[in-house]
């Protein structure tokens, strides 16, 4: 029978425990596919690019890399970066590389709480309760402006200077991401997030945007907060969050904090978003290539799978990344962990519990 929905996927597992998160997030995919009976198809195109490839080619990705992909509906990201590269060279050469060449202007990053995992919020749950992050994926500090000097007046003398840039256009659109998010979510509020006492040029026409574009959602409440404000206060009152909009770096850190504070890096998802669509998105976890634990077969794979499900979603298959939320949720609750979050199951077994719940949610549906 032929497929009624085929989706072509270009899948970069990249370093570290990449490949063993991806196998998990493939495995998943598998089974949407298995309970679509024949309606949903994946194609999956594998491409060996990370570090290894840098040491062996001189190069992280392919020179038509770009050109390569273009024709995907989504790219699946493993995790880049390897003690064998230096970080800000693997990470420019693939994963940036990608998101600013694709416009992936939106980073959308949940901050998610599962049920059986222990939060790290000392005496206090918020099991079911969720935030997500909006990270300004297309400039800010992460423009890459900038450079190195004068290393030749002698050692200890060289000078480097790294710019931010803020366009009017940039913050615009990823506030009105942030706001018409907020607008389908259950208590309609947006928090802007900047350093605007200290970087008085780009984060104070950031706080103008903000301010301005806040007049076209009226039914939307809105704050303002100093980023070092706001790291206390995702410790403090995470329930007061729940859209989180801020520039690259900050939501960076912010989203890594969010993440830790679920119970590990490992259970967080995100999606690099070309909004316009003329462009394929880049679905990944947070979590990057943790050396520390590669090859073991210890990595959680929720962050992955999570991702999955966010990829799912934005291919118009609602449906079915709600059911692999669901079977996260199921096999977390039956205490199907990995050791990040107290438990001793390995990566495999884990996403095969999740494999395993879809299986069934199929059958009871
Ligand atoms: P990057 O800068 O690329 O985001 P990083 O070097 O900041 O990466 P990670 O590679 O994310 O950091 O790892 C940080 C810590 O979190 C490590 O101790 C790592 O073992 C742990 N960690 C990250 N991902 C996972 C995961 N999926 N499962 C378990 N532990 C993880």
């Amino acid at each position: 029978m032929n497929a009624k929905k085929t989706f072509k996927l270009a899948v970069i597992p990249g370093d570290g425990i990449g490949s063993e998160v991806i196998d998990a997030g493939m495995k998943v995919l598998k089974q949407v596919e298995v309970n679509s009976q024949g309606e949903i198809k994946f194609e999956s195109v594998y491409f060996p690019w990370g570090c290894d490839y840098y040491l062996e080619n001189g190069k992280m990705m392919a020179d038509d890399g770009l050109d390569q992909l273009k024709s995907f509906d989504a790219i699946y990201f493993g995790a880049v970066g390897y003690s064998n590269v230096p970080d800000h060279v693997s990470l420019w050469g693939l994963r940036l590389n990608i998101c600013q060449n694709f416009d992936q202007w939106a980073n959308i990053r949940p901050v998610r709480f599962y049920k059986g995992i222990p939060g790290k919020l000392a005496n206090r749950s918020i099991e079911d309760h969720d935030w997500v992050l909006i990270r300004e994926n297309s400039e800010g500090e992460y423009a890459g402006l900038g450079g190195r000097n004068l290393s030749g007046r002698g050692l200890g003398k060289e000078v480097a200077i790294q710019s931010a840039l803020f366009t009017e256009e940039g913050c615009e659109r990823i506030i009105r991401y942030a706001f018409d998010l907020a607008r389908t979510r259950k208590r309609k509020r947006v928090t802007s997030v900047t350093k605007s006492n200290a970087q008085q040029y780009g984060m104070v026409l950031w706080d103008e945007v903000f301010a301005r574009v806040s007049k076209d959602y009226p039914d939307v409440e809105t704050n303002q907060w100093l980023v070092d404000a706001m790291a206390a206060q995702f410790i403090l009152h995470p329930e007061e969050l729940e859209v989180v909009v801020a520039s690259n770096l900050i939501a960076d850190i912010l989203s890594d904090l969010g993440s830790a504070l679920t119970g590990s890096l490992g259970l967080a998802p995100s999606a690099n978003i070309n909004p316009e669509r003329r462009f394929p998105s880049m679905f990944e976890s947070v979590h990057g290539s943790a050396p520390d634990i590669a090859g073991q077969g210890i990595a959680n794979p929720i962050g992955a799978i999570g991702s999955a499900a966010m990829m799912l979603e934005h291919l118009g298959l609602k449906e079915e990344s709600n059911d692999v939320m669901r079977a996260i949720e199921e096999a977390t609750s039956k205490g199907f962990l990995t050791r990040d979050v107290g438990g001793t199951n390995s990566t495999i077994e884990v996403a095969e519990a999740i494999v395993e719940n879809l299986s069934k949610n199929k059958v009871e549906n």
